[in-house]
């Protein structure tokens, strides 16, 4: 049970904000059935992130080099989980900040299209959005409709299980130029998206909420430093621990599709109380 107190404070925050900033991690989209980073039983205690996880991936596929071990089972889980993931709570509470007439920006590290796909209109991707595709030859990007990513992504799947590389290199040359195209996500070691744009945002904002992240991967985690300095207050919320509690001015251990729905109620309840 979320305690109270804490939801009233943060509740009264958001309230009198001026420009909310949200700053998010894998932890908000826990409860749409994706596993997190580093929460035990998560993907990455069974795939080896080294090997796994760095952008050179794409690269070494197209060039022919073939895919590390592991890796089809790893591409067919993702693709699996992100089928049935649908935003959660957590996402709708922030979605309707908006619709309530907030100025409010999510930043988030994900790569799911969830906050999109809940309905908030200003998100910042630093790590990028898998359902976004970028071209290897002119970098143009392409979004694609969630059952398009599905659709190609078992075709990989299946054209690298048959090591069919013709194939494999015919269904991502995709681009008008005719270039390979490949997720635009950010693997480890390669630059993140959009950090001027984002930080701007975290310069700019009087209220930060950081949701349901580790704070462990850089440059992204230095966003809360740049709004406490700025003067921001902050709120941060998360299931096990508050990773950023030194700058934080309320803290509430909780998981967001539980915190957010009752604080953005509460917020509700404020402005009625004010118009009444
Ligand atoms: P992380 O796994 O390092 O940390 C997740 C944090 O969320 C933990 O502190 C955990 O206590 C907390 N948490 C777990 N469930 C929660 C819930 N229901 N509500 C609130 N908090 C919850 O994640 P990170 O800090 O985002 O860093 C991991 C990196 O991996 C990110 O850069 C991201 O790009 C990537 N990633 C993305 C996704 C996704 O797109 N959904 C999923 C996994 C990893």
């Amino acid at each position: 049970m979320t305690d109270e107190g804490p939801i009233r404070e943060a509740a009264s925050m958001i309230g009198g904000a001026k420009k909310i900033v949200a700053f998010t991690g894998a932890g908000v989209s826990e409860e749409s059935g994706i596993p997190t980073f580093r929460d035990p039983g998560g993907l990455w205690d069974r795939f080896d992130p080294n090997e796994l996880g760095g952008g050179d991936i794409f690269s070494n596929l197209f060039a022919g080099a073939g895919t590390p071990s592991g890796s089809l089972e790893f591409m067919s889980e993702i693709l699996s989980v992100l089928k049935e993931a649908t935003p959660n709570p957590g996402h709708q509470a922030l979605a309707d900040l908006e619709s309530m007439g907030f100025s409010i920006s999510v930043i988030t590290q994900n790569i799911d299209n969830l906050h999109r796909e809940g309905g908030n209109s200003r998100v910042i991707e630093v790590h990028g959005n898998i359902f976004r595709l970028v071209c290897l030859n002119c970098g143009e990007k392409q979004m694609l409709a969630r059952e398009e990513l599905f659709r190609l992504g078992d075709e990989l799947v299946g054209f690298l299980e048959a090591g069919d590389f013709e194939s494999l290199i015919k269904l991502a040359s995709r681009c008008g130029c005719g270039g390979i195209c490949r997720p635009d996500v950010v693997g480890f070691g390669e630059p993140v998206q959009d950090m001027p744009q984002a930080i701007e945002e975290a310069k700019t904002c009087d209220l930060l909420l950081i949701l349901g992240t580790s704070g462990a991967v850089y440059p992204a985690a230095y966003l809360p430093g740049h709004a406490k300095k700025a003067g921001a207050k902050i709120i941060e919320i998360n299931a096990t621990q508050c990773c950023f509690q030194e700058m934080a001015d309320i803290r509430i251990i909780a998981k967001t599709g539980d915190a957010l729905p009752l604080i953005v109620e509460r917020v509700r309840e404020l402005r009625r109380g004010i118009q009444q």
